[in-house]
């Protein structure tokens, strides 16, 4: 028997008597599901990854994707997911690869924390009538600050604050590279980040020249395969970030196909046109701490000493090793949790390795402020940051800032269809290939994106106004103002919160 068991995921279901036979739906699709025949449109089932492209774009509204219902005996055990990964195996003989996030259904801890109102005795802020401040400095604060008087009485500070970086609301942007992402994509959140006056990481493929400009908005990562690493690229920005894993694949390096290196692409990260972009699991010069404070400082040095962050992925021992981190020297900590998103990871590695963002952030907050050494960087949440509600239980689990990624590619238009790692988004966001990317134009993207920064930034202030607080600082850590529900006595007390419905006041301590 020759070719393939696998059915389609999805079925593409055309209205004839609306079709109009416009044949958009054929130039729209990236991953080639129409043809034409007969006087009808045909769809190939088995090419659908409802993207919704199509969907979106057909002007008759004659297009349904659904599931498949094609239903496999139910099995606890074998679930379909199973039985279809063991099909593909079977016929490619390779590693799953896939994008996007881990979508497997973990508990969101997220989703099981409710944040505190002020009623009676404790009065809320109103943030139509009272300022509410979401200004943030991100960066190394002093121990101390030391005032001395002058001769004509004025007092001065005499402490040596080292630089920060000011962001007007505590989100920014996550990195992602330029290669698995394409030019308008990384145009339109540079545009966004210049806009709200906040910050954008880059990814591992460096930064395209005619993005220079918008440097005073964006930290430049220098990740294990240094691809676009110089020292001017490294002076652009306004800091520069160590890439040591990312929460989607922790513990592996990237892998960006050929087929997304053409000569733009090639350019920027100074690797042959068409070579596979493979960077190494660790960085090959850091096997220690002393070796990680050895690479801040040459960057420090490098850059005038600008801020250095470092960024990891959320794994089971990341509070001791955030605690490395800062000891070295770095400003800012990067924590990646294991539904973070990326463009291309192993299914394997995506699914099933790392820790969630919520508990991350918890343990390297509460070991830092053991350690006394918290003032000494910021803490910068990312893996999976879907809402505003998100951010602020981020924050008051102990970030300064969160970061998103597929949120935003989710306002230029994705549909996390996962297929990021094919090169082929109808959407024009993870592609290179120049009939796609053309299709995003970045002004209207920059505009979706500052648009939903704007509400996130509302619904906090919101938030922080029902909390009784007028500044975003006040939340940070501010674990007594989150209850959990539904979480048992050990995840809580990871997390370092009550159940909802016990007061103020120690619960673990008076409960035994
Ligand atoms: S885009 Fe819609 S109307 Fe146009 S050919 Fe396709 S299905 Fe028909
Ligand atoms: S970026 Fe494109 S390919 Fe990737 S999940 Fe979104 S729509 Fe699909």
């Amino acid at each position: 028997m020759n070719g393939t068991v696998l059915q389609p995921e999805f079925l593409v279901r055309i209205d004839e008597d609306r079709c109009d036979q416009c044949k958009r739906c054929l130039e729209y699709c990236g991953f080639g599901t129409f043809s034409f025949a007969n006087d009808k449109i045909l769809p190939n089932h088995s090419k659908c990854v409802a993207c919704h492209r199509c969907v979106t774009f057909c002007p008759e509204l004659a297009i349904t994707v659904v599931e498949n219902p094609l239903s496999f005996r139910n099995h606890a055990n074998w679930t379909p997911r199973h039985i279809r990964d063991v099909f593909k195996q079977s016929e490619t003989g390779g590693m799953l690869l896939t994008g996007m996030g881990n979508d497997l259904p973990y508990r969101i801890l997220f989703d099981h924390l409710v944040l505190d109102a002020c009623q009676v005795t404790n009065p809320s802020i109103d943030p139509l009538r009272e300022p509410m401040e979401l200004r943030t400095y991100l960066g190394r604060k002093p121990d101390v600050l030391e005032i001395k008087r002058n001769e004509q009485g004025t007092d001065l500070l005499k402490t040596n604050i080292e630089k920060n970086i000011k962001i007007e609301l505590p989100i920014v942007f996550a990195p992602m590279s330029y290669g698995s992402i394409s030019f308008n994509t990384m145009k339109a959140i540079c545009m966004s980040a210049a806009k709200l006056n906040t910050l954008m990481y880059t990814g591992e493929g460096g930064l395209p020249r005619d993005l220079y400009p918008y440097g005073d908005h964006i930290i430049l990562q220098c990740a294990s395969g240094r691809f676009g690493v110089s020292p001017e690229y490294l002076n652009v920005g306004i800091g520069t970030q160590i890439k040591i894993g990312q929460g989607a694949k922790p513990g592996i390096g990237g892998h960006l196909p050929g087929e997304k290196i053409p000569e733009n692409i090639s350019q920027t990260r100074m690797i042959p046109v068409g070579t596979d972009a493979l960077s190494p699991a660790p960085q090959h010069d850091i096997y220690s701490i002393e070796d990680l404070r050895m690479l801040i400082y040459a960057l420090k040095e490098a850059t005038g000493y600008k801020p250095v962050c470092v960024k990891i992925a959320a794994v089971h021992n990341v509070a001791a090793i955030a605690s490395g981190i800062v000891r070295a020297g770095a400003d800012l900590v990067y924590l990646d949790g294991f539904r973070g998103g990326t463009g291309a990871a192993p299914n394997i590695v995506r699914d099933h390795v790392g820790i969630p963002i919520e508990v991350a952030i918890a343990v390297v907050d509460e070991r830092l402020r053991e350690e006394g050494i918290r003032n000494k960087a910021s803490i910068v949440a990312a893996g999976s940051i879907r809402c505003a509600a998100d951010v602020c239980k981020a924050i008051a689990l102990g970030a300064d800032a969160c970061a998103i990624g597929t949120a935003a590619l989710i306002a230029l238009g994705c549909h996390v269809c996962q297929k990021c790692y094919t090169g082929n988004c109808s959407w024009g966001i993870a592609t290179q290939k120049p009939e796609l990317v053309g299709r995003l134009d970045p002004e209207w993207g920059a505009e979706r994106i500052c648009n939903l920064l704007e509400a996130w930034a509302t619904e906090i202030k919101e938030v922080l106004g029902a909390l009784g607080i007028n500044a975003v600082e006040s939340l940070r850590g501010n674990k007594e103002r989150l209850r959990g529900i539904g979480l048992d006595r050990t995840i809580l007390e990871v997390l370092g919160v009550k159940p909802a419905g016990i007061g103020m006041g120690d619960y673990y301590e008076n409960r035994g």
